[in-house]
């Protein structure tokens, strides 16, 4: 793709859709690094095009969103994330660690030896000759904010989008090296930050304790952690071996001059902060640090991807300020993903909920990182046979970075490995025998080819996937409707499409005649289904499978157009006119529904009694009935997580000032909406004095 402004779309969507699957469904699809190349590539080209940045690019915003389930936690100080840099396997000028030393002194510049950059240009003339440095290993877990008021714990979140996160208390409350009373501790309110994370040897005992139950094994301890910390029910949290790493403060009523101290601070009061956290005088010492990290990576009892180097002083930190959301004197340095050899068994062709067919390498279990690895992903066919020409009984290299599910990296040259078979493709799906389709959506990227069954509603892996997914927590939630009775159903031929779980109640008998089944379950289960037809309408669209729509999109989806009919109308620039919807998106929407098989499905829903209900005001918010209009830089917040914070106490925002409305905010460069306010006599307000507001100590 040559167009610069095409890319740029292409990229906010892949990123959105990657960020879509690693916060919402916990199943990334690709590996960190992976995913901030193209972050960079997109922040490069709006820098360079900076009147084409696209409203719902990722570059806007910290992460995700919020799960309907969970109650909104607001961070008092906005949770950010940290500057990446990464251990260089291919260094252009300053060896392997060149992005640590970049960013105290900044690239080296042959014409102007004496110049100085990085840290060392903020700081100016006062730095001194060794900056001490905290360097602590960057823990792949779960970034999670508790709050204590009087030294006792009181509510934790997530960090969400950094703004608002969920509130996961009662499963924090599981976690026994997280302190419930502070030893010591000033009065008032406190809130600490850390993360999350599996202790490795509990969780492969876990494993093993899953599997003799005859349970899935869980493959990452990250998602793992994630997943677990977000049940609604603490019961399972309980009995998981989690544990909270302390390693920074949000609010603090008296905060140590130093990070160390703080560190300190946090052993004293009774929290848990790595030992491999240490104090280092000067950049060379930093860099000796985070090698010893590295080296003892393989042999920690939880997983790390890095390691963070912190100034320790904290004048010098607010000194040095911030880089866009990130904290400039902070760096999050990121090791070479764990690498291992192991030999490949089989190739596996799995058939999606969409009928895609993806590969999974079938290997000898290894041991990546503390952890045992079975399957591996080999991402399309593409990458199978025309990148890794991958032949049976291949040595592979696998690679796991983290909460990324492993993937076959490379194959092992052996003698005789070419005399033996490529593995290929099936040409018929595994699954229904129906023939397979190949579908380019970009001539110029073969790599984009997708493989269908498109079989859709005959072939067992799609009906099935389509049905559980129907009836998953976050969409139908139809308790008791799990992968066993949906292979039941389907075998049964009891159910095929969604719209046939509705017709169950009046073909009772053949329910109740299914094995393991009876009068109870039959009952419950029906009660479940007839439960499940005042589900709100954001939850019926994300159960319909549209291609492209989430949870987030589902719910923009709703929140505009406020019904299933108006949806069903809407055409393609109405679709694309949905704040955070991309044009990609809206054709993805209106394929689906312009399908006439789809459109007699949800008209079957609706015969049966589905109600796709309307979503209602929020009520209750400090801001409840009240209509905002944002304008200009805010000082700290995007506007995005303004608009959040607004909604969330239940006001609306909206885009143009009229005698509706109610404030306006506004920051610096505020233009012609100002001047409306002004004309219309529009109370004007400031960020301040907008999140006064929000806490209901305003207006
Ligand atoms: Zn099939």
């Amino acid at each position: 793709m040559s167009d610069p402004i095409a890319r740029m779309a292409w990229l906010v969507h892949e990123l959105n859709r990657h960020n879509r699957l690693y916060h919402e469904a916990n199943a990334p699809e690709i590996t960190d690094l992976a995913y901030d190349a193209l972050f960079r590539e997109l922040q490069a080209l709006e820098a360079a095009h900076p009147h084409d940045v696209i409203a719902e690019s990722p570059t806007r915003s910290v992460g995700a969103g919020v799960v309907p389930e969970l109650k909104p936690f607001v961070h008092e100080r906005p949770m950010l994330s940290l500057q990446n840099g990464y251990h260089k396997a291919e260094p252009a000028w300053g060896g392997p660690w060149e992005d640590l030393i970049e960013w105290e002194r900044g690239k080296p510049d042959p014409e102007k030896p004496g110049r100085l950059g990085g840290l060392r240009r903020h700081l100016g003339g006062e730095a001194p000759e060794r900056i001490t440095y905290m360097v602590e290993p960057k823990l792949d877990g779960l970034a999670i904010e508790l709050v204590y008021e009087n030294g006792a714990f009181v509510a934790g979140g997530t960090r969400g989008d950094g703004t608002v996160g969920e509130d996961v208390t009662h499963n924090l409350r599981t976690i026994q090296n997280l302190p419930k009373r502070l030893a010591g501790a000033p009065p008032g309110r406190i809130t600490v930050r850390g993360e999350v994370l599996f202790d490795l040897a509990g969780f492969e005992r876990m494993n093993a304790e899953r599997e003799a139950r005859g349970e899935r094994r869980f493959e990452n301890p990250r998602n793992s952690a994630a997943g677990t910390i977000r049940q609604l029910d603490s019961s399972q949290a309980k009995d998981r071996p989690l544990q909270f790493f302390a390693h920074s403060a949000g609010e603090l009523p008296d905060p140590p001059s130093h990070h160390s101290e703080l560190l300190a601070q946090f052993r004293a009061w009774g929290f848990t902060v790595s030992p491999l956290c240490q104090r280092c005088e000067g950049l060379d010492a930093a860099i000796q640090a985070v090698r010893d990290i590295e080296a003892a990576r393989s042999n920690l009892a939880y997983e790390i991807d890095g390691a963070v180097v912190k100034v320790d002083d904290v004048a010098m930190q607010e000194q040095l300020g911030f880089v866009t959301r990130s904290p400039r004197w902070a760096l999050a340095f990121k090791y070479l993903p764990a690498q291992v050899q192991t030999r490949l068994a089989s190739v596996l062709f799995s058939v999606g909920r969409t009928g895609q067919v993806t590969p999974v390498a079938q290997l000898e279990p290894a041991r990546v990182g503390g952890v045992t690895v079975r399957n591996a992903s080999l991402h399309n066919e593409h990458q199978m046979v025309r990148i890794l020409g991958l032949r049976v009984g291949d040595r592979v290299v696998i690679q796991r970075a983290g909460d990324v599910i492993p993937e076959v990296v490379a194959g092992v040259d052996e003698p005789g490995r070419l005399d033996r078979p490529l593995f290929a493709y099936p040409a018929v799906c595994p699954e229904c025998q129906h023939p397979l389709v190949r579908a380019l959506s970009d001539e110029s990227r073969p790599e984009m080819v997708q493989i269908r069954c498109p079989n859709t509603f005959g072939c067992p892996a799609q009906v099935g996937g389509g049905l559980r997914h129907f009836a998953s927590r976050l969409a139908m939630d139809i308790e008791g409707l799990g992968e066993k009775l949906v292979d039941q159903l389907v075998a049964a031929k009891l159910a095929r499409k969604p719209s046939d779980l509705y017709a169950l109640a009046a073909r009772r008998a053949e329910l109740v005649a299914l094995d393991r089944f009876g009068e109870t379950s039959a009952q419950n289960l029906l009660n479940a289904i007839e439960g499940s037809k005042q589900r709100p309408l954001e939850r019926c669209l994300l159960a319909l499978g549209v291609p492209m729509v989430g949870e987030s999109t589902a719910k923009e989806l709703a929140r505009h157009f406020r019904s299933i009919d108006a949806i069903l109308a809407a055409d393609i620039p109405a679709l694309d006119a949905v704040p955070n919807i991309a044009l990609t998106t809206a054709t993805a929407i209106r394929g689906f529904f312009d399908d006439s098989e789809n459109r007699a499905e949800v008209a079957a829903l609706q015969a049966a009694g589905v109600r796709f209900v309307p979503p209602s005001v929020p009520t209750g918010g400090a801001l409840t009935g009240k209509t905002f209009v944002l304008t200009g830089t805010l000082p700290t917040l995007g506007r995005d997580q303004m608009k959040q914070k607004i909604e969330v106490a239940g006001g609306k925002v909206s885009g143009s000032v009229s005698k509706k409305t109610d404030f306006v905010v506004a920051g610096a460069e505020a233009g012609s909406k100002l001047d409306k306010a002004v004309e219309l006599g529009v109370p004007v307000i400031d960020e301040a004095g907008m999140l006064a507001m929000i806490e209901g100590e305003g207006a």
